[in-house]
C-alpha cells in the first residue's frame, strides 16, 4: 500500500512546503515600470478594516482582471526561509484574497521604484486534502475536502527560477523539477529537509512536488532517467517498459528539435490518484498508473501502445511547451496540437515495428509548415508564402469540406459543420475559405496536385469519363473532408468491393470516416454501404475508422428493433477478419504483430460471435482455479461477457478481483467489466460505490459512471443517479477535471426521443450555467446532437 503527497501544477503552483509546518515563501520581484500604479492608488481609508471589494465585471482594478498586470515580473522563488524585509521598501498597508480571480492583493503605503528589486515574504499554511487539485494527498482510506491556495504569478509567460526545499518524514522521498542536491536530517526532529538545485527559468504551471514512499529504477545514462512508482509495482517490473522507452524517446527528440535535453534529470512517476492522464511538469512528469506501468503478463497490447504514446507526448513537451512556452493560455492549442502530432514520431522511434503508427501519420508530414518548406523542392510551386498559407488555417475556426463534382470538374469548399444548420457567430477574416492543397488520383493513377484558393473552381482533369473515378486528399495529406457527386461515390464503392487495394489504406479509412461524418446530414445509406467491403479488409486503420463510427450507430439503435439486423450484419462482416487473426495468432495463443488490432477488433460491440462460447469456457476455468491465464488481449471481453451472463455471485467475484488487482491496467478492465452486469440492483449498488472513495478512487468515479451508462440497462439508472447527486459531483469535479465534461455526454449517450431531449433541457435549466462548470458546453452539444439523432432515427429505413 502506498501513500504519498503530490503537487501537480495545473492551475497554479509556486512554492509550498509541507507537513504540519508553517510555510515561508519568498518571491523576488522586479518592478519593471509603474505604468499602472497611478490607477491603483489606495482607496481604503483605514488599513485595519476590510476593504470594500469591487464587482469583478465592472471594475477596472487589476485584481479583478484575469490577466496579471505587466508592471511586475517574477525573477525567482525561494522557499522555507525567514522573512527579511528591506527597510526601504514601502510597508504593507493591507492585503486580502480576491476569490473570483484568485488574487492575493497586497496594497503598499508607498510606491515601489521602477528598476529596483524588492523581496516579498509570505507565510502560509495549506491543508493537504485528497481533492486531486494543487498540492494533494493520495492515500488509502482517507477523506476530507479543502481547497488550498498558492502564491505565485500564475501566467505561463511569467517565468522565474524556483529554489525549492521540501521538509518531509524520514521514510519518504521528495522529488521536484530539478535535481535534489542536499538531503539533511534536521537535528532534534525526525524529519528530513531536501534541497533542490535552482530550476531553470520556468512557468509556474510546470512546477511539481512529490513526497512519497515510492521507489524507482533508473537507466545508466546521462539523461538521468528514473521511473518511480509504488514499491510493489516497481518490484514486479511494471516500470521496466517505461524505462526502456524513455531514454530513446528523449534522444529522438534531441535530434528532432536539434536541441539537447535542457535538464539534468528526467523523472517519470506513476500516481495512484491523478486527475488527468499525465502532466508534463518539467523534469518530473506525472502519470496515471495506466499511462506508465506495464505488466506483460496482464496488460494488453493496447495498454503498451498507450504508454508509449503518452510518454512520448509528455517528453515532447519538455521542449515544446516547457522550454518554449506560450505567453498566454489562448495559444495552448498550439502546444497541445504540436505535442499530439510529434508523439507519434517519438513512439514510432521507440517501437519501429508497429507500422500502424507510421502509416497513420505518413499523410500528415506534408501538412505542417516544415512539410511545406520541404516541398519547396524543384517542381513544386506554392501559390503563396508559407506564412500566408498557414494563416488561413490557423487564424480561422474549423476546416473545410471539399466537394468534387466529377461530371463537371467543379471543385468547391465550405466550412465543415457536423450540424449544417448551426449558425457560426464568429466572423472569419478569410471568409471561411482555406488554401487547400489537393493531392488526388484518378482510377488509381496519381495526378498533379491542385490548389483550391477560392470558394469554387473548375478543374478540367477532374471531369471523368465512364468508369473513371476520382479520389482526393491522397494519403490524407490535407486537413479537410471530401465529398463527391453520387456517381463518383458509386464508382469508389464498387472499386472497394472489386479490389480495395487500389485505394491506399489511409484513404480507405478516410472514405469510411468522411461518409459517416457527412452522413449525419446527408446520406446514411451511403455511409453504411461503405462498410460492405470490410469483408475483405484486414488492415487496422479502416477497421478502426469503421468501428469508431459504427459505435455511434450502435449506441443510437441498441434499443430499437433494427439492432438485431445490425448485429447480424456486422457479425458477418467481421467473421473473416476474426478467422484470419485466429490463424495468424495460432488460435489466439500468440500476439499478432499488428499491435492493438485484436484489442479493437474484439472489443467492438458484437457479443454473438462464435467465440463467445470460448470466452465462457475461459471464465469458468478462471472461476474454478483462478490460475488459468487468459491472454491479456482477450480479458476485457471475457470479463465483460462473464459478468453480463452471470448474477450477484459472478459480480462479487469480479469485484474481489478488482480490489485485489495490483496492476492498474488490469484493474481498469475489471472496473469496466463490472458495469456489464444486466442486474439492475447490482448496477445501482455499483453507482453508489462511485461516491465512496474507499471503493472507487476519486479519479475513477466519473469514468465508472460512464461505463455503467454505456450498458443499455445501466443508462437510465446512471442518468437518474447523476441527476440525484449532481451537487456532489459538481462540487467534487465541476472545475478543473478533464473527465467531468464527459459525464453528461456519457449518461445521455442514447438519448434520441423528444421526451429524453426535454428531460435533458429541463436538467440544463434546473442547473444554472454556473453550476455546470466544465460540463456546460457538453450539455449544449448534447442537446444539439439529440436533435440531430431525431432526424437520423426517422431515416432508419436506410438500414
Ligand atoms: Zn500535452
Amino acid at each position: 500500500m502506498g501513500k504519498g503527497y503530490y503537487i501537480s501544477k495545473h492551475l497554479a503552483t509556486a512554492a509550498m512546503v509541507l507537513a504540519a509546518i508553517a510555510l515561508v515563501t519568498i518571491f523576488a520581484l522586479s518592478v519593471v515600470y509603474n505604468r499602472e500604479k497611478s490607477k491603483n492608488t489606495a482607496k481604503f481609508s483605514n488599513a485595519t478594516t476590510s476593504p470594500v471589494f469591487p464587482t469583478p465585471k465592472t471594475s477596472n482594478e487589476p485584481w479583478d482582471k484575469y490577466r496579471l498586470p505587466d508592471t511586475l515580473s517574477p525573477q525567482y522563488y525561494n522557499v522555507t526561509l525567514w522573512p527579511h524585509l528591506s527597510v526601504t521598501a514601502p510597508a504593507i498597508k493591507t492585503s486580502w484574497f480576491q476569490t473570483e480571480t484568485q488574487y492575493l492583493v497586497i496594497q503598499l503605503e508607498g510606491k515601489p521604484k521602477p528598476g529596483k528589486d524588492y523581496w516579498l515574504y509570505t507565510e502560509f499554511t495549506g491543508e493537504l486534502a485528497d481533492d486531486l487539485e494543487g498540492f494533494y494527498r493520495s492515500e488509502y482510506m482517507e477523506d476530507g475536502e479543502k481547497k488550498k491556495a498558492f502564491l505565485c504569478f500564475d501566467e505561463p509567460g511569467m517565468k522565474a527560477v524556483f529554489h525549492i526545499t521540501l521538509i518531509h518524514d524520514l521514510e519518504t522521498t521528495a522529488l521536484s523539477n530539478s535535481q535534489e542536491i542536499k538531503n539533511v536530517i534536521i537535528d532534534g526532529t525526525a524529519i528530513t529537509r531536501t534541497i533542490f538545485r535552482p530550476t531553470k527559468r520556468m512557468s509556474t504551471y510546470l512546477i511539481a512536488f512529490v513526497v512519497s514512499d515510492f521507489t524507482h529504477i533508473n537507466a545508466k545514462d546521462k539523461k538521468g532517467v528514473r521511473i518511480w512508482a509504488r514499491k510493489r509495482a516497481i518490484e514486479d517490473g511494471q516500470g521496466d517498459y517505461a524505462l526502456n522507452i524513455t531514454q530513446p524517446i528523449l534522444e529522438f527528440f534531441e535530434k528532432y528539435y536539434n536541441t539537447s535535453y535542457p535538464l539534468s534529470k528526467s523523472d517519470q512517476i506513476a500516481l495512484p490518484d491523478f486527475n488527468s492522464g499525465a502532466m508534463e511538469n518539467w523534469g518530473l512528469v506525472t502519470y496515471r498508473e495506466t499511462a506508465l506501468l506495464y505488466d506483460p503478463r496482464t496488460s494488453a497490447n493496447g495498454n503498451k501502445q498507450r504508454i508509449v504514446t503518452v510518454v512520448s507526448h509528455e517528453l515532447a513537451h519538455m521542449w515544446f511547451g516547457n522550454l518554449v512556452t506560450v505567453k498566454w493560455w489562448n495559444d495552448l492549442w498550439l502546444n497541445e496540437g504540436f505535442a499530439s502530432y510529434v508523439e507519434y514520431l517519438g513512439a514510432d522511434y521507440a517501437e519501429p515495428t508497429w507500422n500502424t503508427v507510421r502509416t497513420s501519420l505518413r499523410g500528415f508530414f506534408t501538412n505542417v509548415p516544415g512539410g511545406l518548406e520541404r516541398s519547396k523542392t524543384p517542381g513544386v510551386k506554392l501559390p503563396y508564402s508559407v506564412h500566408e498559407i498557414m494563416n488561413c488555417w490557423i487564424l480561422q475556426m474549423g476546416f473545410p469540406v471539399v466537394t468534387i463534382d466529377t461530371r463537371t470538374g467543379n471543385v468547391s469548399q465550405k466550412h465543415f459543420l457536423l450540424e449544417p444548420e448551426a449558425v457560426v457567430d464568429r466572423k472569419s477574416e478569410f471568409n471561411n475559405e482555406w488554401c487547400v492543397p489537393i493531392k488526388w488520383m484518378k482510377k488509381g493513377q496519381v495526378q498533379d496536385q491542385l490548389w483550391l484558393l477560392q470558394k469554387s473552381a473548375i478543374h478540367k482533369p477532374m471531369k471523368v469519363s465512364k468508369n473513371e473515378w476520382v479520389l482526393a486528399n491522397l494519403h490524407v495529406s490535407g486537413y479537410f473532408r471530401v465529398n463527391y457527386d453520387l456517381v463518383n461515390w458509386e464508382r469508389l464503392l464498387s472499386q472497394l468491393e472489386s479490389n480495395h487495394q487500389v485505394i491506399p489504406v489511409v484513404n480507405r479509412a478516410q472514405i469510411l470516416d468522411d461518409t459517416f461524418n457527412l452522413a449525419r446530414w446527408e446520406n446514411i445509406t451511403l455511409a453504411l454501404r461503405t462498410t460492405k467491403y470490410l469483408l475483405h479488409e484486414q488492415e487496422y486503420i479502416p477497421w478502426e475508422a469503421a468501428l469508431r463510427n459504427l459505435n455511434y450507430f450502435f449506441q443510437l439503435f441498441d434499443h430499437s428493433e433494427v439492432y438485431d439486423a445490425m448485429q447480424a450484419y456486422l457479425k458477418k462482416q467481421v467473421k473473416p477478419l476474426f478467422e484470419y487473426f485466429g490463424t495468424i495468432s495460432s488460435n489466439w495463443t500468440t500476439v499478432p504483430s499488428v499491435i492493438s488490432f485484436v484489442d479493437n477488433c474484439i472489443s467492438c460491440p458484437i457479443s454473438n460471435l462464435e467465440i463467445s462460447n470460448l470466452y465462457h469456457q475461459f471464465f469458468k476455468m478462471l472461476y474454478c482455479t483462478i490460475r488459468v491465464v487468459i491472454h491479456p488481449n482477450l480479458r476485457s471481453t471475457v470479463y465483460c461477457d462473464a459478468i453480463a451472463a452471470g448474477g450477484a455471485e459472478e459480480w462479487n467475484f469480479g469485484w474481489q478481483m478488482f480490489q485485489k488487482a495490483t496492476v492498474a491496467a488490469e484493474a481498469v478492465k475489471l472496473r469496466s467489466a463490472l458495469a456489464c452486469t444486466k442486474v439492475p440492483w447490482l448496477l445501482n449498488r455499483y453507482l453508489e460505490y462511485t461516491m465512496n472513495p474507499e471503493k472507487i478512487r476519486k479519479q475513477d468515479a466519473t469514468s465508472t459512471i460512464g461505463y455503467i451508462a454505456s450498458n443499455i440497462i445501466g443508462q437510465p439508472l446512471a442518468w437518474d443517479f447523476v441527476r440525484a447527486n449532481w451537487d456532489y459531483f459538481f462540487q467534487l469535479y465541476g472545475t478543473g477535471s478533464f473527465t467531468f465534461s464527459r459525464l453528461i455526454s456519457d449518461v445521455t449517450n442514447r438519448f434520441c426521443t423528444p421526451f429524453e431531449l426535454s428531460q435533458l433541457k429541463r436538467f440544463q435549466k434546473d442547473n444554472a450555467e454556473t453550476r455546470f462548470g466544465s460540463g456546460s458546453l457538453c450539455c449544449e452539444i448534447r442537446v444539439i446532437q439529440i436533435l440531430l439523432q431525431n432526424v437520423l432515427l426517422k431515416d432508419t429505413t436506410a438500414l
